[in-house]
């Protein structure tokens, strides 16, 4: 073996990031004083090249002198990733064992991962000409040229916001381009400025609230902005972006979903005449590419997106507004699993900048963080428009003949609100039209060949449908097994529970909300837009109708079937359902009307249920809090979960097995408490069988510690050959 390579004075060593599922880097000679820190490199690796980033230099390498390759080539002049972005996702890939040049690359537009050079994202920015007013004035374009005629008469805009607000715009922007009356024009850096006159006067409230979060100055400093929905959360962000942005700082402010990104983007444009650069899963490359760019360059005063536009650049950083930060699609469920809210927080601290995170029904996390004097907290008790919060009517389905799941005193108030031509929300948490279809003649059910479930009846698409790994099939007329024809669902999901509440009221439009009918680009704000005002309706949808779209003209909300929750295995059931009930209810009655909540239920005398209604969300948080405390729960304690799954019921075991041992035997294995391993919640799924291993320590840093001595030897055990596995750090499900 030759002696390690020391570097003369000429040559560097750089550390590069690869693209792989290893928790290393590698190591590369490079000319001179080497390659700045986050550019992109392409190097040689096994027999062909690859495009690497550089995550710093050092002078000497463990590599032996015959086996260190050269850089090919550095692909950049300035760094992709700059340095506060690289320690930020350094700290993120050790804290939820990502692997790091996943981690990294994982940060970058799809776009830039290639070796594409900066420069090709020019801007695309396109206006209405002065012939292109005149014809949105005149009414003479229908359809969706109108629309985007009329959207670039009010403002130029960029193509990831067109891409955000009319999806689809091209093909008109190609007629009206043709005839004239729009065009393409070259980015203008001008400064960002606030629309005049577009901001209300502050309620006291919203006054106190904005005094208190401003007089904590400049540097890091977390809040939480407490307020029940309309209670102007979002105009107190709206003044602190303004105020950033009078300081020429950015804001990054992020949203848990994609639907609720044009309402956001609407909002600030209605405030900012600003660059704005969107950032979420709806783009093409090119244009996330772009967005990204103007992040890092500063030409964006603000940067709005879905969780993984917390891994924007920022060059002039000033403020981070997390909103709905309970929501669980922060955390993202598989392949590098972060939380995005979490990760806005290391990143606001090293940035040394403020973050707000708002929520009407705060994370437990979050709460207990108050507690402790971590954040400090701001309240919007009332609601901007005063009104009385709706009052909330538990129907207690005991011994009580139903319709459809449906008790006879939620269908008389269904009826008394379409009378007075008012529109109800039905809110049920399961998609489909029943999730079993069993024969009454011989028992038999349909399940899923591949993880032994039932399958859930879509009546509609006569399919059967399993919601675990996704298996198809079609729908029997008769039973497979005993070829009677008795086949009944059992049970109701949205679907169902539509085709019963149009045939009830046939002269009112019945809207289904769900992923099912939701699947296409903008899907909902599409089913909204067929609704009136002022006209009686129902919707009937599942979480995706919790939140966004203000529909003034909605004063009921009835809840059925949330009974499952209160019956779920996983610890984070209580606090989910909680947050689901406030946020559902929230939609009654926002505008000058006064609503009403319906809750049906089984257990009317249950803990959660009652406190939360007596109490309010506080009330039941912190009941639920004390319960964490008292059975050692996060956030009292830190808890990581390595899952596995393999066709193979041995490989499964052994590597289990083997995991568990090699924890136990080192040392820092101690200072935890291991559990398992044991068959997951759900053993079976697509035809694997899964297993789970939890670790939980009152000590975040032990917790920490063996993670980082445990991964590499997960990585070298033999067992883990053709299994999957991977580390959930603070998993918001025990699935
Ligand atoms: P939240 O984000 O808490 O749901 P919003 O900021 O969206 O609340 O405010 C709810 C509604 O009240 C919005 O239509 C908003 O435009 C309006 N609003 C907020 N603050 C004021 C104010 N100070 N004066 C008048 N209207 C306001
Ligand atoms: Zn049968
Ligand atoms: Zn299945």
């Amino acid at each position: 073996m030759s002696p390690a390579r020391q570097s003369d004075s000429k040559a560097t060593i750089a550390r590069v990031a690869l693209p792989l599922p290893l928790p290393q880097t590698f190591d590369y000679l490079s000319e001179s004083s080497g390659p700045s820190p986050g550019c992109r490199v392409r190097v040689p690796f096994g027999r062909s090249s690859r495009v690497g980033i550089v995550v710093g230099t050092a002078a000497h390498t463990d590599v032996s002198s015959d086996r260190l390759k050269s850089i090919d080539a550095v692909l950049d002049h300035q760094p992709v990733l700059d340095a506060e972005l690289l320690v930020s996702l350094r700290r993120a890939a050790d804290y939820w064992c990502g692997a790091i040049g996943d981690v990294i690359f994982g940060a970058l537009p799809l776009a830039l991962r290639n070796g594409s050079a900066q420069d090709a994202f020019a801007e695309e920015i396109w206006c209405a000409t002065a012939a292109g007013t005149s014809a949105r004035d005149a009414r003479t374009r229908r359809g969706g040229s109108a629309a985007l005629l009329e959207t670039l008469s009010d403002a130029a805009l960029s193509a990831s916001e067109l891409d955000t607000l009319l999806p689809g715009w091209r093909a008109a922007a190609r007629r009206l381009a043709t005839a004239g009356l729009i065009e393409r024009i070259a980015p203008e850096i001008r400064a960002p400025c606030v629309r005049e006159g577009a901001s209300p006067i502050l309620t006291d409230e919203q006054a106190d609230a904005l005094a208190a979060i401003l007089s904590a100055g400049d540097g890091f400093r977390p809040f939480l902005l407490q307020g029940v929905t309309g209670s102007g959360k979002t105009e107190i962000y709206l003044r602190l972006a303004e105020r950033a942005l009078q300081q020429g700082r950015q804001t990054l402010w992020l949203v848990p979903e994609i639907g609720l990104v044009p309402q956001a983007l609407r909002r600030l444009r209605a405030r900012f005449d600003a660059r704005i650069a969107v950032l979420h899963s709806n783009l093409a490359e090119g244009e996330r590419a772009r967005a990204w760019l103007d992040a890092r360059s500063g030409t964006a005063a603000i940067v709005l997106g879905t969780r993984s536009a917390v891994f924007a650049p920022l060059t002039k950083p000033g403020l981070v507004v997390v909103d709905e930060e309970h929501d669980a699609s922060y955390k993202q469920q598989e392949g590098f699993r972060y939380h995005a809210r979490d990760f806005a927080l290391m990143r606001a601290q090293s940035l040394d900048i403020p973050i707000v995170l708002g929520s009407a029904t705060p994370s437990l996390e979050t709460l207990a963080n108050v507690e402790a004097a971590r954040y400090t907290r701001v309240r919007l008790r009332q609601r901007v428009h005063a009104r009385q919060p709706s009052p909330v009517h538990v129907l207690d389905l005991r011994g009580l003949k139903l319709a459809h799941g449906l008790s006879p005193a939620l269908l008389d108030a269904l009826d008394a609100t379409l009378a007075r031509g008012e529109q109800a929300l039905v809110f049920k948490n399961r998609r489909g039209y029943a999730p079993v279809l069993l024969c009454h003649a011989c028992g038999w059910y349909a399940r899923c060949p591949k993880c032994e479930k039932p399958l859930t009846l879509y009546r509609g698409r006569r399919q059967l449908l399993c919601h675990h790994c996704g298996h198809t099939e079609r729908a029997p007329d008769a039973c497979p097994y005993c070829h009677v024809d008795a086949l009944i669902p059992q049970g109701q999901g949205t679907e169902r529970l539509e085709e019963a509440l149009a045939a009830r009221h046939p002269n009112v439009p019945v809207l289904r909300v769900d992923r099912e009918s939701t699947r296409q680009r903008d899907g909902f704000a599409k089913l909204l837009d067929r609704l009136a005002d002022d006209q009686p309706a129902i919707l009937v949808g599942t979480q995706i109708l919790a939140k966004g779209h203000d529909l003034p003209n909605l004063t009921m909300v009835a809840i059925v079937g949330v009974d499952e929750g209160l019956h779920s295995v996983d610890f984070h059931a209580g606090e989910r359902l909680a947050q689901l009930i406030v946020q559902v209810a929230g939609r009654a009655g926002r505008a000058d009307k006064p609503g009403a909540v319906w809750l049906q239920t089984h257990e009317p005398d249950h803990p959660l249920l009652t406190t939360l209604l007596k109490g309010g969300y506080d009330t039941a948080a912190a009941l639920q809090l004390g319960e964490r405390l008292a059975s050692g729960l996060p956030p009292f304690t830190h808890m990581a979960l390595l899952r596995a799954e393999s066709a193979q019921r041995q490989a499964l075991d052994d590597f289990m097995g083997a995991a568990r041992d090699a924890l136990a035997q080192s040392g820092s294995g101690k200072a935890l408490r291991i559990n398992g391993p044991f068959a997951a919640p759900m053993p079976l799924r697509a035809g694997r069988h899964r297993a789970q291993l939890l670790l939980e320590s009152g000590h975040r840093p032990a917790l920490r510690h063996a993670l980082v001595a445990w991964l590499p030897q997960l990585h070298g055990l033999p067992q883990s050959r053709g299994l999957r596995w991977s580390i959930d750090v603070d998993p918001v499900d025990l699935y």
